[in-house]
């Protein structure tokens, strides 16, 4: 089933990765709105889910946010993390370094031990806003399926015709090291063509990458609902703690959800 969210501010929700979660979602809430097109997303194939609404405006999104944190905080609720998700991409909206400002001022008021997490595919930090706000986050959560281009392609469907793993790399780079690398793990077969990137030669691939570009943690995760692309499968938790294993072994602590 695919999952839209329906609210600005949802939750909170225990999460896999991130412990007691309020979700902040500023894509439209009737559709998706990503510049990635993953065959695996939650939200469903972007051509299924074309919205019809606009996106909520900054002063939406703060009064939303206001009354659940007020909310939360009168019932003394515990709160690890907000985290922007939602129906796409957060880094997309508009107003994007503004709402972090905002919410940075929320959390300092309600509950200023609780971090901002932002989970993205890094496609936009080359707008400087976007990349600023980025670095001011606790946690800048950044996207990389895959060290080579074609399963880039194949998996996560940038829809940017000059897309490149190396131009994506380069963006994360100027984090230097001070960011969380995830990575989804998963095997089987989208239109035809064999869809794994748990082999040595990707492995591999995507290990020398990692050593460059030392994040201060790497998530890595599989499926864990009903896929858009109905042929994809998990990948083994076994093969999972081994990729663990190789990036421990780099020094870099890293999280396995399987
Ligand atoms: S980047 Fe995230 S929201 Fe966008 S298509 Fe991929 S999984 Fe879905």
């Amino acid at each position: 089933m695919t999952i839209l969210f329906h609210e600005i501010v949802y939750g909170p929700v225990l999460s896999r990765r991130l412990g007691s979660s309020l979700g902040v979602n500023l894509l439209p809430y009737d559709g998706k709105l990503c510049s990635f097109d993953c065959i695996y997303c939650e939200c469903g194939f972007n051509r299924d889910f074309r919205t019809k609404t606009e996106l909520p405006s900054r002063e939406m999104v703060y009064a939303a946010l206001e009354d659940k944190l007020q909310a939360l905080c009168g019932k003394g609720m515990k709160l690890d993390v907000i985290t922007f998700a939602g129906n796409g991409e957060p880094t997309m909206h508009p107003e994007f370094a503004d709402i972090i400002g905002d919410t940075q001022q929320l959390r300092d008021q309600y509950f200023p031990h609780t971090k901002i997490s932002v989970l993205s595919n890094g496609l936009h930090l080359n707008r400087k806003e976007v990349f600023d706000a980025m670095r001011k986050v606790d946690n800048p959560i950044l996207k990389l399926d895959s060290a080579i281009d074609e399963t880039v392609r194949r998996i996560d469907r940038p829809n940017a015709n000059n897309y490149s793993v190396s131009k994506q790399v380069e963006r994360y780079r100027l984090f230097q090291g001070d960011f969380v690398l995830q990575t989804m793990f998963l095997r089987g077969r989208f239109e035809g063509k064999e869809i794994d990137n748990t082999t040595e030669e990707e492995i591999s691939a995507w290990l020398a990458l990692i050593s460059e570009l030392r994040p201060r943690e790497v998530m890595i995760y599989t499926i864990d609902r009903e896929t858009p692309a109905r042929e994809l499968e998990k990948a083994p938790i076994e093969a999972l703690q081994e990729i663990a294993r190789k990036v421990r072994e780099l020094g870099i602590p890293t999280i396995v959800a399987g």
